[in-house]
């Protein structure tokens, strides 16, 4: 008698796209082999967890079926790229979206492996037909550890730009999309207690024309795989070739493999890293919906019926559905003649209620940590909602309720949740306890600083509840969170990773 070993499967989605057919499938497949729920990414993939290991090839093989793929979610390869969903311009999105899946379909491994292991030798995409057996951007060995890109479009840095290996900012004048600037060397990645390990912000380089981002991102991958330390495990991201050799070598080291230079950076400003909620109508005169999804977790409670409700929506609707950075939903590009009926439903099983929660719930990242991470050393999805029921307490006596404070959670180090730009966050240490960290900024574009070890709950909130009032009386006019507690005095500034254990 075999074990029921269950896995946990993850489904690249470049820029976090599905149709309804596919949002169909997946949860299908959730309700028949997985634990009946799915899960929406902090990098727009969906993950599906209980699969037991004798459902996983015929889970997979349906996945690929309908035109989704589980190749290269995971491993030390190019991962799933992020894009901005941005329902406001349409067209904008439209080509920065189709870049994002470009650059995805560019870097994603050529290996027959995968269809030979997992769809027994057949080919289902085209695009991936007739591949040869070698490996011509990974070469034999693949990358040293993962690589991850994402594209942002100002004024949301929700795809948190400067976290990523290799970062677009797309550049829009007069409403067109004329480029991106490039930035390299993100990550947020560390172990605790080991100071050769850092979270780190990307650096902009130069700016690239639309044609030129494919070669940019395979000659940047190749860098990696060159140079990449393969040695030591916990050195071996991108962030720490680039602090290793400088940014100039890079650039050097990439121009000359590019045969051209980058141009000078082009101006972008960033509002804010977060999700905008509710009914927008977008460039395109189509509707979309932003609806706010707790952790990520798709799946039905009392009077929040998401899975059901996000089930009946796609039955008939003819737009697409966007996973976020920010782990929410976008139902996307909703004719006028669909908007009643998918308001209607969307209030019926519960889906729009998300809108009453607070600022900060609504401003929250966690990754998925225990029980199904094999890293986890302390909760995150199932314990940040509890901690947010009490901290929701001291910023409604606060008056801030509708203030947005980017709060994330992590069950380890790893930093799947970008918690290195939290202006709060917390990074579990054991059960019930975590590393407390506070300043970063609110577009993304500051980490944070440590400011209490290895603390408990009563901890947490004895520290935060005073804080939050000094903040709700002291802030000046338009002040962040994270920019305030550097301010007041709570933490230092950390601007770049080389100083996050020592400023
Ligand atoms: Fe990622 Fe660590 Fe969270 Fe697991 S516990 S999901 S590895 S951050």
């Amino acid at each position: 008698l075999e074990p029921a070993y269950q896995f946990m499967l993850r489904v690249v989605a470049p820029g976090g796209v599905a149709t309804s057919a596919q949002w169909l499938e997946m949860d299908r497949l959730a309700q028949l082999y997985g634990n009946g729920t799915l899960r929406i990414t902090t990098r727009q993939a969906f993950q599906m967890h209980g699969v037991l290991k004798w459902n996983l090839k015929k889970t997979i093989k349906s996945i690929n079926d309908s035109l989704m793929t589980t190749l290269a979610a995971c491993g030390d390869v190019n991962r799933n790229v992020m894009s901005n969903p941005n329902p406001y311009q349409s067209d904008v999105h439209g080509e920065v979206y189709e870049w994002a899946r470009r650059i995805s379909d560019h870097l994603s491994p050529r290996t027959p492996a995968y269809h030979e292991i997992w769809l027994d030798g057949e080919k289902v995409v085209d695009s991936l037909a007739d591949q040869p057996e070698v490996e011509p951007i990974y070469g034999p060995v693949y990358l040293p550890r993962k690589f991850k890109i994402g594209l942002a479009v100002p004024p949301s840095n929700d795809v948190d730009v400067f976290s990523q290996d290799l970062g677009f900012i797309a550049i829009i004048e007069d409403n067109k999309l004329v480029g991106f600037n490039v930035t390299v060397g993100g990550g947020m990645g560390m172990t605790h207690g080991d100071t050769n390990t850092y979270p780190q912000l990307g650096r902009v380089i130069g700016f690239c024309k639309p044609e030129q981002l494919i070669d940019v991102a395979e000659k940047t991958v190749t860098i990696q795989r060159d140079y990449g330390n393969r040695s030591v495990r916990k050195n071996a991201r991108f962030k720490y070739t680039i602090d290793r050799h400088g940014i100039e070598w890079f650039t050097e080291e990439l121009y000359d493999r590019l045969g051209w230079q980058l141009e000078a950076a082009r101006d972008f400003y960033f509002e804010h890293n977060g999700d905008r909620y509710g009914w927008i109508k977008g460039s395109n005169g189509r509707w979309n919906l932003t609806l706010y999804v707790q952790s990520g977790r798709i799946h039905d409670q009392e009077g929040y019926e998401l899975m059901t409700g996000l089930r009946e929506i796609a039955k008939i609707h003819t737009g697409d559905f966007r996973l976020t950075p920010n782990q929410n939903l976008i139902i996307a590009n909703i004719t006028t003649a669909k908007k009643r009926k998918i308001m209607e439903l969307a209030q019926q099983y519960g889906l729009t209620d998300g809108a009453h929660h607070s600022a900060l719930r609504r401003s929250s990242l966690s990754c998925v940590a225990l029980p199904t991470c094999g890293l986890a050393m302390a909760e995150a999805e199932r314990y940040l909602p509890l901690l947010l029921d009490k901290l929701e307490l001291v910023i409604d006596e606060a008056g801030l309720r509708d203030k947005e404070i980017v709060i994330r959670m992590t069950g380890c180090p790893n930093g799947c949740a970008r918690p290195a730009l939290g202006e709060i966050s917390f990074i579990g240490k054991s059960p019930g306890k975590y590393n407390m960290y506070l300043g970063a900024g609110f577009t993304g574009d500051r980490l944070n600083k440590i400011y209490r070890e290895n603390i408990g709950e009563d901890e947490i909130l004895s520290l935060l509840t005073p804080m939050l009032h000094h903040y709700a009386k002291e802030r000046q006019s338009g002040e962040h969170f994270g920019d305030f507690v550097i301010r007041a005095g709570y933490v230092k500034a950390v601007t770049s990773g080389l100083n996050f254990h020592n400023v």
